[in-house]
């Protein structure tokens, strides 16, 4: 029995292959946890690093709260049983079951006791006198299996053991295995390529695609709420059907139009999960599973708006159901529909289908992650306003200042004054709020139950989505309620209009050096004053410019210019951290411009990182942003080309040192009044239009008595505290 806690988990194979990136999970006791995905997705890999079989290239690894990374397999107590069994040819069923417990001096009758135990757990007593080539394929596994099973490990680790045998027997082994982990009542970790094995034994699944943890959940909300097109297509089968479509809007319904003729309506409960409300008008992918293409003509009645026309191509009768691969217009592959077996259907038929849009799914036409479900952050359209010497960022009525601490940690000061994307974690709305949390009032909605906790939907004034927020399970949901969440401003995240996250796990130290310029030939040189006998040095092969102001306080120069030194010394410079590049090409362009160093810390978010290196030269640390990053670890040597556009020869400014200008501070005053100005316009207009729906109401119910009355607040507009923006 153990838990196991795998944090950061990275494989690095020699030679460069990345096996495995930033690999976290937490396994609870008496998990069946199955690894699935394509092969070469890393998953026997994160098996073998469990083991012990292979090195973690960076992470922790945790058994039962004991860090393992060092451990040798035989002391990690896990027993692994492989694809290939590899049973002893000359040995029989029992010794080869009683081997391993042999060579650990056991005593004879313990090991004959845990022998016989293990056997009939397996089903196997009949055979223990026999030799392995005396036995068929499952019964092999199944000694495998006891082998393990003697051992009494706390994590059993099983990589493909059923892909060898055939499918019946695969079948019968894994009702077998799910028996023996409910027997034996400890932690399984099982890889398979197989997605059928994966939903019928695991009770959480891990999805992996090229080395990266796609989802993890139980097989019902993977199967019901996939976070992307991968997962989606990858479990179920026939997998699903995948339409692009136009989301559009006619009279408040929402609509999916699929080609040039089919239109389906989306049901207000799977429109109003949608995530950004903003993805109305444009290309998504629809997502309809193969038994939601009905043909029943009394849901086809009873939905009209929701059927599409298409063609009979291929009939496949399983005999308890046919496979329909129909032509659909718009649709390049076939629509595939799960039907009654008792029907009969005619090749080049026209056949109309419900598609039952209560499930649909719908993704992202680009990124292929869902619109749906629970994101990571709620993403929250905000205004950044510089004001009380630190920067609020505001959206509605609410407003974040954000703690001094986290001023430091911005990678972009163009969000200064500026629009900018806030994200909220659901986890991070807390119920109750302690000094320094925001609260932000909304309305619960709707919910859905996960795994772990209750997703709940609250709307907030000022607001187009939802605001998801994540509850506990035994949470006692009211529809309507007021809801009041609070937040701890240093939980969020923010991204610039590029969608890039721009609040790094370090503090961000601009980058900052001092050197000397020297002329050499037609080159400039930069040489670091600090770069005590490293290579590190930057020629610049570009005539250089004189630039307005350069080398004052707070002026950059423009690239390609360079700044030609008053002083020959102490020239101060910094690099911005967007401004640095390591793919090979870039490197291999400008040979003269590439620093060397070391990285001491990465904080990857999906496939953007943000790196801290130290190098050779500057101040402190290097704070670099590198987008689409692969294939280094903390602690690896790094080359980073710096791009010429990208250095600034002057004095550095910090985010908060930006923030508490004057000019900012002041644009920030103005911002603010224009924003309350713009919010307070609005719900005058809103409270304009509920009591003039009011009159309405009331001239109809009670037309004698009506008065002309004043703006009352509209029904669904609560009024939100704004904590932290009082001003002095
Ligand atoms: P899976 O179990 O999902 O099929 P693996 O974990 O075996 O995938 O492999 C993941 C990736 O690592 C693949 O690209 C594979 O080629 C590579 N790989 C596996 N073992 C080694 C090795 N010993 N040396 C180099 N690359 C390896």
């Amino acid at each position: 029995m153990a838990s196991l806690s795998l944090r950061h988990i990275y494989k690095v194979y020699s030679g460069g292959v990345r096996a495995v990136s930033d690999f976290n999970l937490e396994i609870d006791d008496k998990e069946f946890i199955v690894f699935v995905g394509p092969s070469g997705c890393g998953k026997s890999t994160t098996l073998r690093m469990i083991a012990g079989l292979e090195d973690i290239s960076s992470g922790e690894l945790y058994i039962d709260d004991r860090l393992v990374n060092d451990v040798e397999p035989k002391d990690r107590d896990i027993a692994m049983v492989f694809q290939n069994y590899a049973l002893y040819p000359h040995m029989t069923v029992y010794d080869n079951m009683a081997f391993g417990l042999r060579l650990r001096h056991v005593p004879a009758k313990v090991i004959d006791e845990k022998v016989q135990e293990a056997a009939s757990i397996l089903g196997i007593q009949h055979l223990l006198s026999r030799r392995p080539k005396a036995l068929s394929g499952g019964q092999r596994q199944r000694v495998a299996l006891g082998r393990a099973i003697v051992r009494e490990p706390k994590v059993f680790l099983l990589d493909e053991p059923l892909s060898n045998l055939d499918a019946k027997l695969r079948v019968q082994m894994r009702t077998e295995i799910t028996k023996i982990h409910h027997r034996l009542a400890t932690t399984f970790i099982y890889v398979t390529h197989d997605q059928t094995e994966a939903m019928t034994m695991g009770t959480r699944i891990v999805v992996m695609k090229d080395g990266i943890v796609q989802q993890v959940d139980t097989p019902t909300t993977l199967y019901d709420n996939p976070a992307n097109l991968f997962v989606a297509c990858f479990l179920g089968s026939p997998q699903m059907n995948i339409f692009k479509a136009k989301l559009v809007e006619e009279n408040g319904n929402l609509y999916a139009l699929i080609g040039e003729i089919n239109k389906v309506m989306i049901p207000k409960s799977r429109a109003q999960r949608i995530l950004d409300r903003s993805i109305i008008g444009s290309d998504v992918l629809l997502g309809i599973r193969p038994e939601d293409v009905r043909y029943e003509q009394a849901l086809i009645d009873a939905h009209p708006e929701s059927v599409i026309e298409s063609t009979v191509d291929v009939i496949e009768n399983l005999g308890n159901e046919t496979i329909l691969y129909l032509n659909v217009e718009g649709k390049d592959d076939y629509t595939i529909a799960r039907v009654n077996a008792r029907y009969s259907f005619e090749q080049g038929e026209s056949l109309k289908m419900y598609l039952a849009t209560e499930h649909a799914h719908l993704f992202d036409a680009t990124t292929e992650t869902t619109l749906m479900g629970v994101p990571d952050y709620n993403l929250i359209p905000a205004q950044a306003v510089a004001m009380e010497n630190t920067l609020a960022i505001m959206f509605g009525d609410v407003c974040v200042k954000l703690p001094e601490g986290l001023l430091n940690r911005i990678t972009d000061k163009s969000i200064i004054n500026n629009k900018v994307t806030l994200g909220i974690p659901p986890t991070a709305l807390k119920a109750e709020g302690t000094e320094g949390d925001v609260c932000i009032e909304g309305i619960a909605e709707f919910f859905d139950n996960y795994p772990r906790f209750k997703a709940v939907y609250m709307s907030v004034p000022g607001l187009a989505n939802n605001v998801i927020v994540a509850r506990p399970l035994d949470y006692e949901f009211m529809g309507g309620e007021t809801l009041k969440v609070y937040l701890d401003p240093s939980q969020i995240q923010l991204f610039n209009i590029d969608g890039e996250r721009i609040i790094a796990d370090n503090i961000v130290t601009g980058n900052t050096s001092t050197g000397t310029v020297t002329k050499v030939n037609e080159s400039y040189n930069y040489k670091f004053v600090g770069a005590n006998g490293s290579k590190n040095r930057l020629t610049y092969e570009v005539k250089p410019q004189k630039v307005e102001g350069e080398g004052e306080e707070g002026t950059a120069v423009q690239a390609p210019a360079v700044y030609i030194p008053t002083a020959e010394n102490d020239t101060p410079m910094y690099i911005l951290p967007r401004g640095l590049a390591i793919d090979k090409e870039t490197i291999a362009q400008t040979p003269k411009m590439v620093l060397h160093g070391v990285i001491k810390h990465l904080d990857e978010y999906h496939r953007d990182a943000i790196i801290t290196a130290e190098v050779a030269g500057f101040d402190e640390d290097m704070t670099v942003i590198i987008r689409n990053f692969s294939g280094y670890n903390t602690g690896d040597k790094i080359r980073l080309a710096v791009i010429p556009q990208a250095v600034r020869l002057g004095k550095y400014e910090s985010f908060a040192e930006a923030v508490k200008k004057q000019e900012a501070q002041e644009e920030g005053e103005v911002r603010y009044k224009e924003l309350t100005q713009a919010r307070e316009n609005e719900r005058a207009i809103e409270q304009a239009t509920a009591a003039a729906t009011n009159e309405t109401v009331a001239v109809a119910e009670k037309p004698a008595k009506t008065t002309a009355k004043k703006a009352a607040p509209a029904k669904k507009t609560t009024a939100v505290k704004r904590p932290t923006a009082k001003k002095k």
